[in-house]
């Protein structure tokens, strides 16, 4: 039998304090401090790892953090648990590996997503590398810290779903520049393209926004930037596999060991990718690595948490065992977001959502971590009823 709950027209039984925002993302020079220690981000040029970068930040989260290392959405890398002591040590060698800006206001700007099914010769390692250079120009435009860039130039645009306040994409007969949030973009040669990028980012900045697509309802785009409406569709967010570059191995709530990261090193090259996911390069068979997601459709992959608690000192319960037990209930076309606060780190998109109160889990059937609940309060242990409404519906 179902526990009573408030309903989401009456007041919950007890409300989470509003989680801070930071407004900024952790960098290696400007780390984050969180329950479980300093969180460290290291932005690899080009979203791309070769074997040694990747044995080294393994042998670096053992040293110097906890060893544990999260796959973040921006197709980063982050270090968890790094001692306060030990980051100006960390941070030395994370500067022998050619991974370290010349300033955090760089790093900060140097948001550039890259698709990860790049071709040697389709120019995204040229173009992400010409980005970033003038990203560290003296006269880059001073962006907000969660701005950020895609570079999306294969066949087809995979990297739609992830966000981006300028999208550079195939199009046109060359390039398109486009701006999130709007319906037109700027047919551009490859010369021309991150000129057109950065003229479009010093004209968001003119506007004083934070974020792009929250400028389009009142803005207009610069006439340059509405020439074009022709976008082709997105290919769908990919499962672990084989994909025609290499393998995509997927890790549980994007957590991966430094043992794990640095066995995959041994394999090949690594590129990251926004869907917690890593891409072996050039590998063609699955590797035979203990706690990888190496296979389509595992549960696995159906389900996203944030840190939660203890880990991340805003959450208001434990997020992992309640989505890890939950995972084989969720259908293969959907995805369940459990969240420690209505932050929602973990996906900042609408989906399934259960957010954790001091009083239970609130359950949002379509929304983000801050959306109006449609339940309040429920015990982990009836969730799974809520959820999946069977007369067997398994208890938690
Ligand atoms: S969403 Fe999760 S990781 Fe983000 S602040 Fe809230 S509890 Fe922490």
């Amino acid at each position: 039998m179902r526990t009573a709950i408030a309903t989401p027209s009456t007041p919950p039984l007890a409300t989470a304090a509003p989680p801070q925002i930071q407004g900024w993302c952790p960098g290696a020079l400007r780390p984050m401090l969180s329950g479980d220690g300093l969180v460290v981000r290291v932005r690899p040029h080009a979203g791309w790892l070769t074997s040694a970068q990747a044995a080294g930040i393994a042998a670096l989260a053992r040293q110097h953090g906890n060893g544990l290392l999260d796959l973040t959405s921006r197709a980063n890398l982050q270090l968890r648990g790094v001692d306060p002591d030990g980051h100006t040590a960390l941070l030395q060698g994370l500067h022998a590996l050619g991974l370290v800006d010349s300033s955090a206001e760089c790093e900060s700007r140097r948001n550039i997503l890259v698709s990860p099914f790049w071709q040697p010769d389709d120019g995204t390692q040229a173009i992400a590398a010409v980005l970033a250079e003038a990203l560290a120009a003296p006269d880059a435009p001073a962006l907000p810290g969660k701005f950020g860039f895609a570079v999306d130039c294969g066949a087809q645009a995979v990297l739609r779903a992830s966000p981006a306040d300028i999208r550079i994409e195939r199009g046109c007969g060359g390039f398109t520049v486009h701006a999130e949030g709007y319906a037109t973009g700027a047919c551009v040669s490859a010369q021309d393209l991150v000129p057109a990028a950065m003229a479009l980012a010093h004209w968001f900045t003119a506007q004083g926004g934070k974020r792009m697509a929250a400028l389009a309802p009142q803005h207009a785009l610069p006439e340059r930037f509405q020439a074009t409406s022709d976008f082709s569709p997105s290919a769908s967010p990919p499962q672990p596999g084989p994909t025609a570059v290499g393998w995509l191995v997927g890790a549980e709530f994007g957590q991966l060991q430094a043992d794990t990261l640095a066995a995959l090193s041994t394999l090949g090259a690594l590129r990251l990718t926004p869907w917690r996911m890593l891409l072996v390069e050039g590998l063609q068979h699955a590797p035979k690595i203990d706690g990888l997601v190496t296979r389509p459709f595992d549960a696995r992959m159906r389900v996203v948490a944030c840190t939660g608690a203890p880990g991340c000192l805003q959450a208001a319960a434990a997020t992992r065992p309640l989505a890890r037990a939950l995972a084989p209930l969720v259908p293969v076309d959907q995805l369940l977001h459990v969240s420690g606060c209505s932050k929602g780190c973990a996906h900042p998109r609408a989906t399934l959502t259960l957010v954790a109160t001091p009083a239970g889990f609130n359950l949002v059937r379509h929304g983000t971590a801050a959306a109006l609940p449609d339940l309040l309060a429920l015990a982990p242990e009836t969730i799974a009823s809520y959820l999946f409404p069977t007369p067997h519906a398994p208890r938690i």
